[in-house]
């Protein structure tokens, strides 16, 4: 579904990306774990046509995405939840959900109204809060949020930057069960963890980076047992 084939890319004159090949299929959830540093934003953001690679190919269905404007690949169905949620502090959550549909490619009501009840079907908790701002919510909260926007804009694939990222062991939880429940409802993941465990428990295969290049692919439960994952990762 997603495919990175040799992809090199950086910022300016610094190469951070050296030939990554990685693939997502339909309906997995992949982590993409690595040390602070070694490139796997700097990947995301590659994807999402916010870089753009000097080499190496992005396919999604097919379609080269490397040519593509952000907003292009969006509404193709690629959708980012940046690290650190970056939800809209003073708007309400129903306005933070509105601006996810304002990158979908059928804006009508009809498409509003069934989106707004998928969102509050699988995340109840923010039909509870939809007219407060979003500052006000909880850490989970807002990274459900975050979560739900690009549902909004009918997300096929989901990458998510360190989700777990500074909330609390309840909430990490949470995190873990919603990218259950993404799965469940056939949207596909590529998840970024520095939280190793949370990221394996839930993921089906996984990646590690080192230094902007892939050192090690293997099936979860592999990686949660081979020496190498705790030799790259320290954990
Ligand atoms: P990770 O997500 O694995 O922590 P990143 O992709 O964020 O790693 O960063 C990889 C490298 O790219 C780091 O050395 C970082 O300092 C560098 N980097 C990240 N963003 C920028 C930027 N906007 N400009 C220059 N260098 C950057």
């Amino acid at each position: 579904m997603l495919t990175f084939k040799d992809v090199h890319a950086g910022y300016g004159a610094t190469p951070i990306l050296f030939g990554v090949s990685l693939e997502v299929r339909p309906g997995e959830a992949v982590a993409l774990l690595g040390k602070n540093g070694m490139g796997k934003t700097t990947l995301m953001k590659t994807a999402i046509g916010f870089l753009k690679p000097s080499r190496g190919s992005i396919e999604f269905d097919g379609q080269e995405l490397t040519r593509l404007a952000p907003h292009a690949i969006a509404r193709l169905g690629v959708g980012l939840v940046p690290e650190n949620r970056r939800i809209f502090p003073g708007l309400t959550v129903r306005e933070n959900l509105d601006l996810g549909l304002s990158a979908a490619r059928d804006r009508s009501g009809a498409l509003r109204r069934r989106r707004f009840e998928e969102v509050f079907h699988h995340f109840p908790r923010l039909s509870e809060r939809i007219d407060q701002p979003g500052k006000t919510l909880s850490g989970g909260e807002q990274q459900m949020l975050a979560i739900a926007r690009v549902m909004m804009a009918g997300a096929r694939i989901i990458l998510m930057d360190e989700p777990t990222q500074g909330l609390a062991p309840a909430f990490i939880r949470l995190v873990r069960d919603m990218v259950g429940e993404l799965k469940r409802l056939g949207v596909t993941v590529l998840l970024v963890e520095q939280n190793a465990r949370v990221a394996l428990s839930v993921c089906d295969r996984g990646y590690i980076m080192e230094k902007g290049t892939i050192v090690f692919a293997a099936s979860s439960a592999e990686l949660r047992e081979s020496p190498v994952t705790r030799e790259k990762l320290g954990v």
